[in-house]
């Protein structure tokens, strides 16, 4: 791989998490406990974890003319993601996810807003960021035109794809033939292959295009496959949980951070999981995020 920065092409989001004692009824307005404005989105959140690590982390991705596309730009800004190539789409909401937390259960509702308005002709006007980059790292919270084109601007120019194909999408085939390494979980996996057990899954998403298939699973770690040689795996490492949210995030940010740095696919996954599961350790999806000391210092 050659030097550069981590082209990050993919969603922001606010999430506006709200604690409630239950659902409301249908037609019922109850009081909550509490509203928190938190930044996300898997493409930000993504590019947070690999700026935490120190990699050079350009953002490329549409916000709208509101205060959380001030807000969610600052944030990025505030871990060192560079915002010169984030769109501010006139007119258009900020994209947004409003999650009911109960003590039983949560909801979620996610308006797309100015990540649905990205489109192909944005993507290709950022060409010369797709030629400097070493990687570019894709997810799929954005219109899939937008992230066919990508793909395709990465292939133009020899740039390896990192694909997370999350959330779980039907995909074009020039999606998958595009990606260099796809790091889909357990069950986005499944959705992509039809098939359950792993290996075989592994397999046929190989067989669909990409060179490794990398899948996270969990708290077991996570298994990955280069075309023609035998499935690894690895174990997760043992850590006080407090919040997931983001554990994918993290480990893609910490995969594409080591690739950049040279280290093998095995090495790579290795850092991943181990951002991850300090990521998990605290609250919050970009908060949470480590640095690069921390995790070289991981596990003590
Ligand atoms: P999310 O959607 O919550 O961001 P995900 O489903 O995309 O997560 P997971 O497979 O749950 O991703 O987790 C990604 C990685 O994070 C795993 O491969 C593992 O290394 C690490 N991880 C997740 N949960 C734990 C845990 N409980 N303990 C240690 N490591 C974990």
């Amino acid at each position: 791989m050659k030097p550069g920065p981590i082209l990050v092409v993919g969603s922001l989001n606010m999430d506006i998490v709200t604690r409630a004692p239950k659902f409301p009824l249908r037609g019922e307005t109850i009081l909550g406990e509490e509203v928190r404005f938190v930044p996300g989105g898997k493409g930000a959140n993504q590019a947070v974890a690999a700026a935490r690590l120190g990699a050079d982390a350009v953002m490329l991705g549409a916000v709208g003319d509101d205060r959380f596309g001030e807000e969610l730009t600052a944030s990025l800004e505030g871990s060192g993601v560079r915002t010169s190539r984030l769109l501010v789409k006139p007119g258009t909401a900020t994209g947004i996810a409003s999650i009911t937390l109960t003590p039983f259960d949560n909801n979620i509702v996610v308006v797309p807003g100015a990540n649905g308005r990205l489109a192909p002709r944005d993507i290709e006007a950022a060409k010369d960021e797709f030629a400097a980059a070493a990687v570019v790292l894709l997810q799929l919270e954005i219109p899939l035109d937008a992230a066919v084109r990508a793909s395709e601007l990465a292939r133009e120019q020899g740039v390896p794809v990192v694909l997370n194909p999350a959330p779980a999408r039907e995909l074009p085939p020039e999606l998958l033939a595009g990606a260099t390494y796809m790091t889909p979980n357990r069950t986005e996996l499944a959705a992509l292959t039809g098939e359950e057990e792993l290996e075989p899954a592994v397999d046929k998403l190989l067989a669909m295009g990409p060179e490794y298939a990398i899948v996270t699973l969990g708290s077991e770690g996570a298994a990955w496959k280069r075309r023609g040689e035998p499935l690894r795996r690895a174990e997760a490492y043992r850590v006080p949980v407090v919040d997931t949210t983001g554990a994918g995030d993290a480990f893609n940010g910490g995969l594409a951070s080591a690739l950049v740095r040279g280290l093998s696919v095995e090495e790579s996954v290795r850092f991943a999981m181990k951002t991850a599961a300090l990521a998990v350790t605290r609250f919050g999806a970009q908060a949470g995020m480590p640095a690069f000391e921390e995790v070289e210092r991981f596990p003590r």
